[in-house]
């Protein structure tokens, strides 16, 4: 049995950067911050929203599977004009399926979310 995938704990993964405060344009950062953005639907992220997403035992490791349903803006019903597609293969995805993400858990309480693809073009390990 599955056992260790039965304990699947639902988390809001919050999607905090370190923004400056107020929402003036950023790109003149010249660190690694982007603009915040939903990966599946490309929406706007602000500080406060988060994306709905699954992350898996076990919790102490460096390097999580993670699953990343959508934003507010896309997850669990898509608002008028925003489409949902992988950012690895561009296809369009469905309200049901997911991206598989990797989440790196940074000491300094930074969390890295890096996308492996879509339940299309990437299957998770079925261990
Ligand atoms: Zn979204
Ligand atoms: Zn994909």
């Amino acid at each position: 049995m599955m056992g260790a995938a039965a304990a699947v704990i639902i988390a809001l993964v919050y999607w905090i950067w370190r923004n400056s405060a107020g929402s003036k344009a950023t790109t003149k950062v010249g660190r690694m911050v982007q603009p915040v953005k939903c990966p599946i639907c490309q929406s706007d992220i602000f500080v406060g929203e988060n994306l709905i997403s699954k992350v898996f035992r076990p919790m102490n490791v460096p390097d999580q599977l993670m699953i990343v349903m959508g934003c507010p803006h896309c997850y669990p019903t898509c608002e008028p004009g925003v489409k949902r597609t992988c950012p690895v293969c561009h296809k369009e995805i469905g309200p049901d399926q997911s991206l598989t993400a990797r989440l790196f858990n940074k000491q300094l309480g930074k969390k890295h979310v890096h996308v492996v693809g879509c339940s299309n073009c990437h299957r998770p390990r079925a261990d």
